[in-house]
């Protein structure tokens, strides 16, 4: 019997089409209006509805899966969703009952969308233009004016990936300040960031007072990962600090925010506007606060909403097809190009590909914690040194034949080689995003290298200059790297040398 699987939550009835091949094997139904299982009687729908299922695709953090839902669900033998962090499923029970908790994220390499996102919210709110659009239609001119960026401050709360991308936008793009506060955020760390974005040290300046954060910043974007500790991390005392003209732009979760305060402050006009990608719950209700004209009048401060959009775009999940037809996807190269071969580690890899010799990439297109296994390496066949050989022993090189042959050196590196276990992993200090760059620090496997070369990995003041294999390097720079036992071997022995010639 061909397993059941139930697709939820897909507003823009996108994954029929990618599911087309296997309707032979599997039976998908299509569940596209979304059952709130926080209240009673949707939740018993929600039982109702997916009891038959053994699969189940969640889209990220639309329909939770608590306890109590999944322990009602008796067929239930995989549970997938969009993304690789959903917190709205307990993941605990899952492993618990021995359901595989399944995810994806290949987002291309690039500017983020929810990124992009971000800047058109914040855009949009200072200078008014859904607010001036909508007037003109209606036949009417100018209202108030626009916020002019340059010389504000903007303010970051959280300075992951995301926010750092907001806020080098910030700084070449718009000459605005930028601060940033988090839990244990130091200007160390901002640096760092800031370096990582291509930006000197001190361009994101880190505010270890919370409160100072808000009463300073212009614009305040929220980019914190939700989590019990950091719900409500935006509530009535911060918002309370916020500037009379300050604007608060959310496209990370609902929840961070505390929305009766935050409903209190707009509806009293206390800053100038909020603008707004997220909620809780989504979609909103019909009779949620936030679905009125009102905002802007009377007093109340300015309110820009998007129905949770920013996360994706139509790269990652393809066109809207609302009329189900079946379309073949083709892939398209242009002339001039010769077809690329096939990738060897399609889920794991994106290649990027540049007719400039030495800027090819690879990109990692899965998220993964730090320490842990990125993947096997396979297929490789004996070589002599070369530039694209790696060496696996004290006289012994070995070709990849593989897309791992296009991970660079980087002077901070995001995976390890490991020639003796045969193994890619991701660092041990730092946790691998889809989309990082994958790169690891040559002098780790390579004595001498074939062709050194001056490095240019950005790594900053990290960044060792000249890479000319570990044999030309320091025994304590090396051992801020994990290193192959035979690279071990070997410093060992010339450390044994000098030693003895001493
Ligand atoms: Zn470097």
């Amino acid at each position: 019997m061909a397993p059941k699987v139930a697709v939820l939550d897909d507003y823009q009835n996108i994954s029929p089409r990618h599911f087309e091949h296997l309707t032979s094997r599997v039976e998908f139904s299509y569940f596209p209006d979304t059952l709130n299982p926080r209240l009673a009687d949707q939740q018993q729908q929600l039982i109702e509805r997916l009891r038959p299922f053994e699969i189940i695709v969640s889209q990220r953090e639309r329909t939770p899966f608590s306890k109590d839902t999944l322990s009602a669900l008796p067929n239930l033998k995989l549970l997938l969703t969009t993304g690789t962090r959903n917190l709205a499923i307990d993941s605990q029970y899952c492993a618990e009952r021995g359901i595989p908790v399944g995810g994806t994220q290949t987002r291309p390499a690039g500017l983020n969308s929810t990124v992009q996102h971000t800047w058109a919210l914040i855009l949009n709110a200072a200078r008014h233009v859904a607010r001036d659009d909508a007037a003109i239609k209606r036949g009417e001119w100018q209202g108030s004016l626009g916020m002019t960026l340059a010389g504000k401050t903007l303010g970051l709360l959280g300075l992951g990936k995301l926010g750092a991308q907001v806020g080098r936008i910030a700084v070449q793009g718009f000459g605005l300040e930028v601060i940033a506060w988090s839990t244990n955020l130091t200007q160390e760390k901002a640096d760092e960031q800031a370096r990582a974005m291509g930006l000197p040290a001190g361009s994101f300046r880190a505010v270890s007072d919370k409160l100072a954060f808000f009463r300073e910043a212009d614009v305040v974007s929220v980019h914190s990962v939700l989590s019990e500790r950091s719900r409500g991390i935006v509530g009535r005392e911060e918002l309370a600090a916020m500037k009379q003209t300050a604007l608060l732009v959310n496209t990370s979760r609902g929840p961070l925010v505390d929305e009766a305060a935050l409903l209190e402050t707009l509806n009293s006009g206390a800053i100038a506007g909020a603008a707004l990608d997220v909620f809780e719950p989504e979609p909103l209700p019909a009779d949620s606060p936030w679905r009125t004209t009102a905002w802007g009048k009377d007093g109340r401060s300015e309110v820009l909403l998007t129905p949770h959009t920013g996360y994706a775009d139509e790269q990652i999940h393809g066109k809207p097809n609302p009329t189900m037809s079946t379309t073949t996807t083709t892939t398209t190269t242009t002339s001039d190009q010769p077809p690329a071969p096939p990738p060897t580690h399609p889920t794991l890899i994106h290649v990027h590909r540049s007719p400039i010799p030495f800027a090819s990439g690879a990109y990692s297109l899965v998220s993964l914690p730090a320490g842990s296994l990125f993947c096997k390496i396979t297929g490789t066949t004996p070589a002599q040194k070369a530039y694209t050989s790696v060496q696996t022993g004290r006289d012994a090189h070995i070709e990849l034949n593989s897309d791992l042959v296009y991970c660079n050196h980087s002077c901070a590196p995001t995976v390890d080689f490991d020639m003796h276990r045969m193994e890619v992993r991701v660092v041990a200090d730092r946790d691998l995003q889809a989309g990082d760059p994958l790169t690891f620090f040559y002098p780790q496997s390579e004595w001498e290298m074939d062709q050194p070369f001056q490095c240019t990995c950005g790594a900053g003041a990290r960044c060792r200059g000249v890479i000319d294999g570990a044999k030309k390097m320091e025994a304590g720079v090396l051992r801020e790297y994990w290193l192959n036992p035979h690279i071990e071997e070997m410093i060992s022995e010339r450390e044994r040398e000098e030693a003895g010639s001493v």
